[in-house]
């Protein structure tokens, strides 16, 4: 209940600290259309009702017309001028709309409807000052309460037979309706796409961060978080790991240059990859070393396996250029034997792949 308490004051700090833009005041695309489409639903509404009020009292009133032509002026505006003109013209056309409908017909027939819109536009206007839309919403709010309690002491100017009155009320919700989902669905869709975005950037940058760009394997860093993740989710399953070394690589370094280096470094990731089977995961560890994990498998298991692939290395033929390459690799394999840490693990593989080295390379010590 106090985490609540806490997230609340939090979500209402961050609210009111809320930045707003200062500099060229043009509205995103996204509430233009809002408010276009808004803008435009009420043309049409109006242009019904000037028929509609005809066809329930028989009478002909110039509030539609001449509301008409003042969100025909703001919609014709949306894109052109300032947003703002266009957005102050169609709050003052609901306002006007609002206020006349209730006064003549009375409150059950849904013209206050409108002033829920023009507060979803007021909230979602990026340039407003968080405290500005507080004091906006409760205005709409006083204005609502009020014509409200007007309604309670005041008989409508016009009193509508009970066929008429379901007609008007129906139209009145469906108008409403219309435009309160077109709203949600542009700006919520707005919304969606740019999380969808930012997750989208977020996953490419994260892969880009774990990805070593040269040899398109998975760096260190996501191999230490599967080395921990697997030995805590499955403290008591066996595992192996090896590191592997290319023998002799700054040899091929200088003696066909830096990016044949490279090339060799790509191929033999390549056949680590090809040979893997499901059997291993493998990352470059850094330099000219990569790193296996085996999981499920113990010494003589993973001993197997990546004896395959020392053996797959080493009968490659890399051509490069006019020449082909031979490549081995030295492995050191280290087993899970649940007293060691990661890390003790790591070093035991790396000081049998320095034995390996040391015995005359080309070879896997387990
Ligand atoms: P050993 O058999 O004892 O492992 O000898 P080595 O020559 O393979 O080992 P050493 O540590 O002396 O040299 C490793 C070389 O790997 C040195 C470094 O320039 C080269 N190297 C590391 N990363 C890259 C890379 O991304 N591209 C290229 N082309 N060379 C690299
Ligand atoms: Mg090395
Ligand atoms: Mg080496």
């Amino acid at each position: 209940m106090y985490g609540y308490i806490r997230t609340l004051k939090t979500y209402i700090k961050e609210f009111f600290n809320q930045e707003t833009p200062k500099g060229s005041r043009t509205m995103p695309d996204y509430y233009r259309h809002a408010l276009a489409g808004s803008e435009a639903i009420l043309s049409i509404y109006f242009l019904m009702n000037l028929f509609l009020l005809h066809w329930g009292t028989g009478k002909w009133f110039i509030m539609p017309p001449a509301l008409l032509c003042g969100i025909l002026i703001c919609l014709a505006s949306n894109g052109r001028v300032n947003i703002f003109f266009s957005f102050y013209g169609f709050a003052a056309v609901i306002l006007c709309w609002t206020i006349w409908y209730i006064r003549t017909f009375g409150w059950e027939y849904g013209g206050q409807h409108f002033l829920v819109v023009l507060l979803l536009l007021q909230v979602f206007n990026i340039y407003e000052k968080p405290w500005k839309k507080m004091i906006n919403a409760m205005l709409l709010l006083c204005i609502r309460m009020c014509l409200f309690v007007y309604t309670i002491s005041h008989m409508p100017v016009i009193a509508l037979n009970q066929r008429e009155s379901i007609g008007f009320q129906m139209f009145n919700s469906l108008t409403f309706y219309v435009m309160l989902a077109f709203c949600f669905v542009i700006f919520s869709s707005n919304i969606q796409k740019e999380e969808l975005h930012l997750l989208l950037d977020n996953e490419k940058l994260q892969r880009q961060a774990d990805t070593d760009p040269l040899t398109k394997l998975p760096n260190r860093r996501p191999m230490m978080e599967r080395l921990q993740e697997y030995s805590v989710k499955y403290p008591k399953d066996i595992f192996s790991i090896g590191i592997a070394d290319i023998d002799h690589f700054k040899q091929v370094n200088d003696t066909y240059g830096h990016a044949c280096g490279d090339y060799v470094l790509q191929k033999i990731s390549e056949k680590f990859l090809s040979a893997s089977h499901g059997q291993y995961s493998v990352c470059r560890w850094g330099g000219e070393e990569f790193c296996f994990f085996l999981p499920g498998k113990n010494l003589d298991e993973a001993k197997d396996i990546l004896f395959d692939v020392h053996l797959a290395v080493g009968i490659m033929n890399l051509d490069y250029k006019e020449e082909t390459l031979h490549i081995t690799v030295t492995i050191g394999i280290a087993e899970n034997d649940f007293r060691s840490s990661l890390e003790e693990l790591l070093d035991e593989a790396d000081r049998k792949l320095y034995m390996g080295k040391i015995n005359g390379r080309n070879q896997i010590v387990a």
